[in-house]
C-alpha cells in the first residue's frame, strides 16, 4: 500500500480558503487536497492558519488571521465567546447557523439513512436567538480568596470568571447567579475545590418559568450543611420577589454530575410552574424540562401536526420525561400512554396530568425497550407512536416492538441527527416511510440540532 504523507507539518502556518463547514461549525479548507478543520473558519473566507494536529487523512488548525471575510462573519456579543465551551457559533450569522443545521440533517438522511429524496425543511429559527435559556448551572470556584462563578474554559475545568453576562441566558437567571455569588462572598461561604475535594459550594443552578416568571434557585454543596443558610435566604428573597423556591442539594461525590440525589426545599415551594401553549407544568429541582421554552412550543406543535391525532386515537409517548409531549397529545387523543425511566419524572408527569385535569393519560416507569414489548403482549394497539429519545437514540429492541405494533404513524423527535438517521433506516426496513423532516433550532449559537420527523406505515401489497 502506498504510504501517504500529509502535505503540512505541525506548527506550520498555511494559507487556505474555507470551502465547507462541519456540523460542529468548523471551517474546512484544503492544502493540496488534504483537509484541515479549523474552528471559527467560515466558507468562502481566505485565512492564515496554524496547523495544530496532523492525522493521516485530515488535520486541525487554529485560525490566525482572516484575509478575506465572509458576509456571514459577525462580531460575537459575548466577551468570553472564544474561551467558553458553551456556545460555538456566535461568530456566524444566524442565517448561516440555520442553513448549517439543515445541511447536517440532510447529510445524515443521505449518508446514514439512505433517504435521498426525503424533504428536509428549512430550520425553524427564533426571531430573537438570544437569552432563550430558562436554566443555568454554573460552577463555583475560588480565586485569590474570592468565590467566583463562571463556565469552564473549553475542554477544561478552569472557570472563566470575567464573563460579563451570559447572552443566551434568561436575564433573571444571570442576575440571580450574581446575587448568590455576591452574598456568598460577603458571608464567607467557601467554594468547593475539585482538586482537593474540599470546600462547600459546588454549583448554582437557577431555573425560571418563562410564562410565569417564577424562579427556583438550587445551591449544590459537598457538605450536608449549607452555612449561613438563613441569612442567604433572607437576602435572596428580599432582593428577588420572583424567587418562589430555594433548594439545597447535597452532592458529596467526586463527580462531574452536577446534582446529588438529595434535595431539600429550604424556602418556599417545591415546584415552580411554567406553561407551554395551554398546558401548565410543575417543575422540581431534579426534573428534566426543555431549556428553550419558546422553541419547545414550536417543536411540540410540529410534533402534534405530524401526529394527526384524532379523538378516537390511542397514542404512545415514549421517553416522555415529565409528560410534556404526552399532555400536548392528550388534548386531542382518546388515550395516551407515556413511558420513562426516571421515577421522579413519572411522578411529575402524573402531577402535571392532574394539574391540567387530564384523566386520559397513563404513565409507566421503566425502560422503553422493555415496556413496549410488554405492552404489545398485553394487546396495546396504538394508532400513533411518538418518541423523543436521548442522544443515543432508540434501542433496537424498542424499534422492533414499535414495528411489531404496526401503528399508522410514528413521530420521531430527536436531538441527534446521526442516531435519528440510523433509526429511520431500521424503521424504513420495518415497513415505514419517512415523509418529512423538520429541523427546529432549540439551541441557537450552539452546534446542537433538534429535528422532528414524520413516518407513515407503508401499505402492504
Ligand atoms: N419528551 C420529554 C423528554 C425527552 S428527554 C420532553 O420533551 O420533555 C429523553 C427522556 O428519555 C429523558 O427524560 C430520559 O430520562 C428518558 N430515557 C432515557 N433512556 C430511556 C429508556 N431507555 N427508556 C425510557 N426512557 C428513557
Amino acid at each position: 500500500m502506498a504510504k501517504h504523507t500529509a502535505p503540512v507539518k505541525k506548527n506550520e502556518t498555511v494559507t487556505l480558503k474555507f470551502e465547507d463547514l462541519t456540523h460542529e461549525g468548523n471551517g474546512v479548507g484544503k492544502v493540496d487536497g488534504y483537509p484541515l478543520f479549523v474552528p471559527y473558519g467560515l466558507p468562502g473566507e481566505e485565512a492564515t492558519v496554524k496547523v495544530v494536529k496532523v492525522n493521516k487523512n485530515f488535520g486541525f488548525g487554529r485560525l490566525l488571521h482572516v484575509k478575506v471575510k465572509s458576509e456571514d462573519r459577525v462580531e460575537p456579543p459575548c466577551n468570553v465567546f472564544y474561551q467558553c465551551g458553551g456556545c460555538q457559533l456566535q461568530h456566524m450569522s444566524y442565517d448561516l447557523q440555520l442553513k448549517m443545521k439543515r445541511n447536517q440533517v440532510r447529510n445524515v438522511m443521505k449518508k446514514i439513512a439512505h433517504l435521498e429524496h426525503v424533504p428536509v425543511h428549512e430550520t425553524i429559527g427564533m426571531n430573537d436567538p438570544w437569552r432563550y435559556r430558562n436554566k443555568v448551572q454554573i460552577p463555583v470556584g475560588e480565586r485569590d480568596g474570592e468565590l467566583i462563578t463562571g463556565f469552564y474554559r473549553k475542554r477544561s475545568h478552569d472557570i472563566i470568571d470575567d464573563m460579563e453576562t451570559c447572552v443566551v441566558q434568561d436575564e433573571m437567571n444571570d442576575r440571580s447567579v450574581h446575587a448568590v455569588r455576591r452574598i456568598a462572598n460577603r458571608l464567607g461561604i467557601e467554594a468547593y475545590d475539585e482538586k482537593s475535594d474540599r470546600g462547600v459550594l459546588r454549583h448554582i443552578m437557577v431555573r425560571t418559568g418563562r410564562e410565569t416568571d417564577e424562579t427556583m434557585i438550587v445551591l449544590v454543596t459537598r457538605t450536608k450543611k449549607l452555612p449561613h443558610q438563613e441569612e442567604l435566604i433572607r437576602e435572596l428573597t428580599e432582593t428577588f420577589p420572583h424567587v418562589k423556591s430555594i433548594v439545597h442539594n447535597i452532592n458529596g461525590k467526586r463527580t462531574n454530575v452536577i446534582l446529588g440525589r438529595k434535595s431539600k426545599v429550604i424556602w418556599g415551594e417545591e415546584y415552580i410552574h411554567d406553561t407551554i401553549g395551554d398546558i401548565k407544568f410543575a417543575i422540581s429541582a431534579q426534573s428534566f424540562y426543555q431549556i428553550n421554552p419558546y422553541q419547545t412550543k414550536v417543536l411540540y406543535e410540529k410534533a402534534l401536526e405530524y401526529a394527526k391525532v384524532g379523538k378516537n386515537d390511542v397514542v404512545v409517548d415514549a421517553y416522555c420525561g415529565i409528560g410534556t409531549i404526552s399532555l400536548f397529545l392528550a388534548q386531542k387523543a382518546k388515550k395516551v400512554y407515556g413511558v420513562e425511566v426516571v421515577p421522579e419524572a413519572i411522578n411529575d408527569a402524573k402531577n402535571n396530568a392532574r394539574l391540567n385535569g387530564m384523566d386520559n393519560v397513563e404513565f409507566s416507569v421503566g425502560v422503553a425497550e422493555k415496556v413496549m414489548p410488554k405492552w404489545k403482549e398485553q394487546g396495546l394497539d396504538p394508532d400513533v407512536i411518538v418518541v423523543d429519545p436521548p442522544r443515543k437514540g432508540c434501542d433496537p429492541e424498542f424499534l422492533q416492538a414499535m414495528i411489531d405494533m404496526e401503528p399508522k404513524r410514528i413521530v420521531y423527535v430527536s436531538c441527534n441527527p446521526s442516531t435519528l438517521a440510523r433509526d429511520l433506516r431500521i424503521l424504513e426496513d420495518g415497513g415505514f416511510e419517512t415523509k418529512e423532516v423538520q429541523p427546529v433550532d432549540m439551541f441557537p449559537q450552539t452546534n446542537h440540532i433538534e429535528a422532528v420527523c414524520w413516518l407513515e406505515k407503508k401499505m402492504s401489497s
